[in-house]
């Protein structure tokens, strides 16, 4: 039996993650307060004996970061607290991201459309003008300072009217609220015009746009009647610029079989256009996305190949002097790296959605996100709260949040509770709802816990072991926040 050399100290509660056999440091150890530290095995066998040197820097690192502390010095619970509260802010809030879906009409046919969609002459797919008044009612019956309202379709440009009617309203009783707000169009700027862009400008709107490559992959990702997505789309990039300023528009890239093979030429398509981020994301489960997937999908391993080489293609870049950061790698670095969480509703425990995240449908039902609403039009009714005519109390306390809610704190989930990675992680009950019919799910077949893992343990070994540019090439891709960090932005179409 170990005898305490010196039983001074008390462990503080920590996880802990062997991350690779090879490396002298190879244990990552995380506090709950989200600070982490790597140590060697014999590190560690001395922490949790209670044998570290008292004296040592090591000793005083892991007091510092919160893996032990001293019965009868300094009370580290008061700062803990503090910690945890910052990194949990969100929960107070209320719902700070405010979807409308305003039409479900679209011009293109995406075979892997995350929204499902109609045709662009179908009737019944517009919100009504009483349905967009009763959502900005429930809007502001939440208590967060700061509000996103982010335009949704199909393709929202094409319900203009309903857009400029929801922006009147909000801006009018904001005179008496005060909140801050912020709007964006999740667009893909086809239907632009003058009046758009005045209106645009007149209050401050941003626009987000998807753009996957070069020509000859974006329109076989998108194909329209006309063939010519891409010019189109990136003609509304530079007349959105011109008007309002060149970070007024932000674009994400959705990742599909056809893709794969092309990460440098997607990166390189960025940095033609100017653009300072991207944004790399895997199909989504839902919408047309599922039933597509024979002909789309790949393997989470396949995207995660992909994703590891646009990184190290993106490092070299930012080395080589030109700024170009990945949004999903910025969220993540966010909560490693800083005592506040990202904000970004997947990567939230408690869970983003409905807590977060409100969604008003083009029918006046309400949805607790986005991918909920794409599952009702797979045929699963389940996720609705309600509709825009109930009070958002009403909503809140709807069966389908205590649902989400009993599987949606990733530190009390199988799998999750005891990892490592749980501080920079999330629940999100919904993606493990579509993929595997049950809210709480398995982390062993999660492509959501695989594509974490795999990244968040990339990182940290970039951050352990990585060249001091790579390092500063990370920290700078925190500081330059920018539309793919707002809560829903940075991956939805
Ligand atoms: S989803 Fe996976 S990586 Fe994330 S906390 Fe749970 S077990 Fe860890």
């Amino acid at each position: 039996m170990l005898i305490a050399k010196d039983a001074s100290y008390r462990l503080l509660p920590f996880r802990f993650l062997r991350i690779d056999s090879h490396h002298s440091q190879s244990i990552l150890l995380t506090a709950e307060t989200g600070e982490y530290l790597f140590v060697s095995e014999k590190q560690l066998n001395d922490l949790v004996h209670k044998t570290v040197d008292v004296g040592s820097a090591h000793y005083k690192d892991l007091l510092a970061r919160h893996f032990i502390f001293e019965p009868n010095g300094h009370d580290p619970i008061p700062e803990m607290v503090a910690q945890y509260r910052s990194r949990k802010s969100f929960v107070l809030d209320g719902p700070a991201l405010h979807i409308f879906v305003v039409t479900l009409r679209c011009n293109h046919t995406c075979q892997y459309c995350q929204v499902s969609r109609a045709p662009l002459s179908g009737s019944g797919h517009d919100l009504s003008a009483e349905h967009a008044a009763l959502a900005v009612d429930r809007m502001f019956e939440s208590p967060s300072p700061v509000l996103t309202v982010e335009f949704q379709g199909g393709e929202p440009l094409l319900a203009f009217d309903r857009i400029r009617q929801i922006v009147d309203l909000v801006e009018d009783r904001n005179v008496v609220e005060q909140r801050s707000i912020q709007y964006v169009i999740t667009t893909t700027l086809h239907h632009l015009n003058e009046e758009i862009l005045d209106f645009a400008q007149r209050h401050k709107i941003q626009f987000s746009t998807s753009l996957d490559g070069p020509a000859f992959l974006h329109n076989a990702n998108r194909p329209t009647p006309t063939k010519d997505a891409y010019e189109r789309t990136v003609e509304g990039i530079d007349r959105v610029r011109a008007r309002l300023g060149h970070d007024a528009v932000s674009a994400l890239t959705t990742i599909t079989s056809k893709s794969l093979a092309y990460p440098q030429a997607i990166i390189d398509e960025y940095v033609a256009r100017g653009f300072t981020s991207i944004s790399l994301r895997p199909l989504s489960p839902y919408g047309f996305a599922k039933t597509s997937a024979k002909r789309l999908d790949y393997s989470m391993n396949e995207f995660i190949g992909f994703y590891m080489e646009a990184l190290s293609y993106l490092l070299k870049l930012n080395v080589q002097g030109t700024f170009i950061s990945e949004g999903y790698a910025s969220l993540l670095l966010t909560n490693i790296l800083t005592p506040f969480a990202s904000g970004y509703v997947d990567l939230r425990s408690p869970l983003g959605a409905g807590v977060g995240t409100l969604v008003y449908n083009y029918d006046g039902d309400v949805y607790p996100s986005d991918e909920s609403r794409m599952l009702l039009e797979m045929g699963e009714v389940g996720l609705k709260l309600g509709s825009v005519d109930q009070p958002l109390k009403e909503l809140l306390e709807s069966p389908v949040i205590a649902l989400l809610l009993s599987a949606g704190v990733a530190e009390a989930l199988p799998g999750c509770s005891d990892c490592a990675l749980v501080p920079y992680c999330g629940a999100d009950p919904i993606e493990h709802f579509a993929r595997q019919g049950d809210p709480i799910g398995h982390r062993s077949f999660s492509s959501f816990c695989q594509k974490n893992t795999a990244l968040l343990t990339h990182l940290f070994g970039l951050l352990r072991d990585g060249e001091n540019f790579t390092q500063k090439v990370l920290m700078s891709w925190l500081a330059r926040r920018n539309l793919s960090n707002l809560p829903s932005a940075g991956y939805r179409d």
